[in-house]
């Protein structure tokens, strides 16, 4: 049941466009979403779209991936074992601001008056370029044209080009600045706080960067800082360079706040003046920062040699790179170019929050928004994984290495709990539990079995043990052992798991919640298989991991008798899955008669309301049947999603994206494209009205797996591909590919035909609409599709 509308943005704003998100006008009402619309990223570090200017401007902000400051959480009332330390993404200092003045008077857009305005994020070049003639209070026309790049390559790298025309000889001064945001209050209309929502960003009352460094090194602009608190250090290094034949001066001041370079000439008509600027930044846990401004200098000679347009070339060809896999082509009939923008806008977001993330995780708004405090929660793995085994697999193993680094910080979290092995947090950055709210937070012990069914989807996708052998098996020995000990055997012989909480965050603390049940039931036997695998392939790994970890085989059986014996809660009577085993009991909670205006119930109703009554925050039981599909007859997955679908708010981003897919399988037409609709433009047309606060990076995961695995009918069954696609009418073709066991398979559905290529590689099988299909290399299949699925 979904309560919100769809407003697409007006087209005369942002017309469509398949490869570009163009702003043609710019528009007060619209500025805070561009601010998140037309973010920049590259997954370690990102900036906010805010203008060139940095102002109006209402949550600039520049973020380095995993860079965090701590605080004490205090509790009213304490209790054993809460999180104590708080985890927040710093706003690192700024270095996307440029202002103009002409004649000394500032650009300003509101006020402007402009003959011409655009402002284009290119999807293919990776960059956010501007151009527009102001006509100045004194009539002249100048036009500026600035790009704006954060590099796929250098990973440390941000770079703007800004270059400047007049048609009248005019003074012109240009004025770069690198501003710490942090500590100080830059932006010049903060925006009011959403008082009570718990969703957004904690502010600091005392200074976090602190100055280590502020110095000028041979006109290049070098900054140090170390956070008050978790003394993470930071540098920052800035280098301009300039390119015009006026007469010109180039004047710096370099301070801990807000250091400047003013770029002065008398500018002619015909003869443009341009400022680069690249900024580059390092961080870490225990390096000085001026070791790390070291770091900054080397990344500016290597980058400033090669200019700003080898910058604009690599940017392309990694993102060909991206494209050339990632890539799903729509042809819709609905809203033909429109439906494509926003499908690789969705991509484009993934590609910006995972490319260079390497060492990190993925925060639930990436690096576009202060939102969730920059920390990975279940997004990553049971979201933005799924996506990356079949596209980007470097990146999906870089993800899972950094979850096993967290390993011991897990393992120390369980011991706390009372539990043997390792209890992942819910949400975190530097791996201790950050959740301050333990029943809808630390008691979704299911996290940890997303990361095993994340660790078996890569595995399978890859088709080779040796990233089991690697890291993999490490992380499902410990966490089947939270799960073998967390849970216990009842009077009626079932392993039963009491005290959790599942998905939906609307039903807390309960007892069997069946998304968990089922998961635990996955990690427990998957990993008893994995360790057997490992004892029959690689009998050194698995001789090494049971000398490392003191596993013996009694404790793999014990697993597998826990995995046998799990309860799966089932109502005969309605003939479905309950998704805890008390929740059919609940009132249930009347949907239809709550006004649009009080959802997302969570901002308007106290928890004990929402506990005790039947509602969902996001799908629970059907995110099961989506991820243990064959666990569930379709006959009960039907029943499943009519009982679930009316009782689910979608309050979460999350839900939409996975009820469309189910929905496909079920072959309910409408409501597969209605929930798709609702996740590709969640934050493009602002469905959930928090877009302003960063991008929703798993609802656009979740639209790629409702193309992918609903439309396209992907699945996975114990490394065997199946493909039953079901393309919605209005959908004419839909295209994608899959990385699978190092190859390439290309697939082009319409509704009269299918192909089906291998790029390269050995043959493959897959098994397209129950018929197995042989694919050789450059030989496409082509099935044409019976009547009754066209
Ligand atoms: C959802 C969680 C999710 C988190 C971060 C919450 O609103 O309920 O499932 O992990 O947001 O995206």
């Amino acid at each position: 049941m979904l309560k919100r509308q769809i407003v697409a943005p007006p087209e005369h704003l942002y017309p469509p466009d398949e490869w570009r998100i163009v702003e043609a006008r710019w528009s007060p009402s619209y500025a805070d979403r561009a601010e998140t619309i037309f973010a920049l990223s590259n997954g370690y570090v990102g900036v906010r779209g805010t203008l060139e200017e940095g102002f109006p401007s209402l949550a600039p902000a520049t973020f380095v991936n995993g860079f965090h400051e701590t605080w004490p959480i205090t509790y009213a009332e304490e209790a054993y074992g809460l999180a104590r330390v708080g985890q927040t993404m710093v706003n690192v200092p700024d270095a996307t601001v440029i202002e103009l003045f002409v004649d000394d008077e500032p650009l300003y857009l509101p006020t402007a008056r402009m003959k011409h305005y655009r402002r284009v994020l290119d999807m293919r070049e990776g960059t956010l370029r501007r151009e527009l003639c102001w006509s100045t209070p004194a009539g002249k026309h100048v036009t500026v044209r600035s790009c704006r790049v954060v590099s796929f390559e250098h990973r440390h790298l941000v770079a703007v080009s800004y270059e400047v025309t007049v048609d009248h000889p005019a003074p012109v001064a240009i004025v770069s600045h690198l501003v710490n945001r942090m500590d100080g209050n830059h932006s010049d209309e903060p925006r009011p706080r959403k008082v009570l929502d718990p969703r957004l960003g904690r502010r600091f009352d005392h200074r976090v960067l602190e100055n280590r460094l502020a110095a000028d090194r041979d006109g290049r602009m070098l900054l140090g800082y170390e956070t008050a608190h978790s003394h993470m250090t930071l540098a920052v290094g800035v280098h301009h360079v300039v390119e015009t034949t006026a007469n010109h001066r180039l004047e710096m001041v370099v301070a801990g706040d807000d250091s400047q370079a003013a770029l002065t000439a008398e500018v002619q008509p015909g003869e443009p003046i341009r400022i680069v600027k690249y900024a580059t930044y390092q961080t870490s846990r225990r390096a000085p920062p001026g070791d790390l401004a070291a770091r900054c200098e080397r990344t500016l000679d290597r980058t400033v040699e090669d200019g700003f347009d080898a910058l604009l070339d690599c940017q392309r060809m990694n993102l060909d790179r991206f494209w050339d896999r990632a890539d799903v082509v729509v042809e819709d009939r609905r809203q033909g170019e429109r439906i494509q923008q926003a499908v690789r806008w969705n991509l484009f977001q993934l590609a910006q929050a995972s490319w260079r993330a390497e060492g990190g995780g993925i925060p639930a708004k990436g690096l576009t928004g202060a939102a969730y405090d920059g920390h990975y929660f279940w997004d990553t793995e049971a979201y933005v994984l799924p996506f990356l085994a079949y596209t980007q697999p470097r990146i999906a193993r870089n993800l899972l290495r950094f979850r096993h680094g967290m390993l011991p910080k897990a393992r120390e979290r369980a011991a706390m709990l009372d539990l043997r092995g390792a209890l992942f947090p819910w949400r975190t950055i530097n791996g201790d539990e950050s959740s301050a709210n333990y029943q809808a937070g630390t008691a979704q012990f299911h996290l940890n079995a997303g990361i095993a069914h994340a660790v078996s989807r890569y595995v399978e996708a890859r088709g080779d043990v040796g990233f089991l052998a690697e890291v993999g098996a490490e992380i499902l020995v410990e966490t089947a052992r939270m799960w073998e000990d967390l849970g216990f055997y009842g009077e009626d012989g079932d392993f039963h798991i009491h005290g959790v909480t599942g998905p939906d965050e609307y039903t807390t603390v309960v007892n069997d919640n069946a998304f968990t049940n089922l998961m635990a039931r996955h990690n427990l036997s998957y990993a008893a298989s994995a360790v057997r695998r490992l004892r029959d392939e690689r009998p050194d790994v698995h001789h090494a991991l049971a000398y490392e970890l003191g596993l013996d085989p009694a404790e793999v059986e014990a697993w597998e008798r826990a995995a046998a014996a799990m309860h799966i809660p089932y109502d005969e009577e309605r003939g479905i899955t309950p998704q805890d085993d008390s929740f059919l009991e609940r009132e249930v909670w009347d949907l239809e008669g709550t006004p649009a205006e009080q959802f997302p119930l969570l901002l308007h109703f106290h928890p004990l309301v929402i506990y005790r009554h039947q509602v969902l925050k996001q799908a629970d039981v059907v995110m099961a049947m989506f991820l243990l599909g064959d666990e569930f007859t379709i006959e009960q997955k039907r029943r499943n999603f009519d009982y679930y679908d009316p009782l689910t708010t979608g309050d979460s981003s999350l839900s939409a994206g996975i009820q469309s897919i189910v929905a496909s399988e079920l072959g309910d037409e409408r409501r597969a494209v209605r929930y798709f609709d609702h996740a590709l433009l969640m934050d493009l047309a602002d469905v959930a009205g928090t877009v302003s606060d960063g991008v929703h990076v798993a609802s656009a995961a979740g639209a790629w797996m409702a193309l992918v695995f609903g439309f396209g009918g992907v699945r996975n069954v114990d490394g065997h591909l199946r493909i039953d696609p079901s393309l919605p009418r209005h959908v004419e073709r839909l295209a994608y590919s899959l990385r699978v066991h190092d190859r390439q398979i290309r697939v082009d559905l319409t509704h009269r035909h299918e192909r089906y290529l291998l790029d390269e590689g050995d043959p493959f099988e897959v098994t397209v609409r129950g018929t197995r299909r042989r694919l050789v290399a450059g030989e496409p299949v082509e099935v044409p599709v019976p009547v009754a699925a066209g």
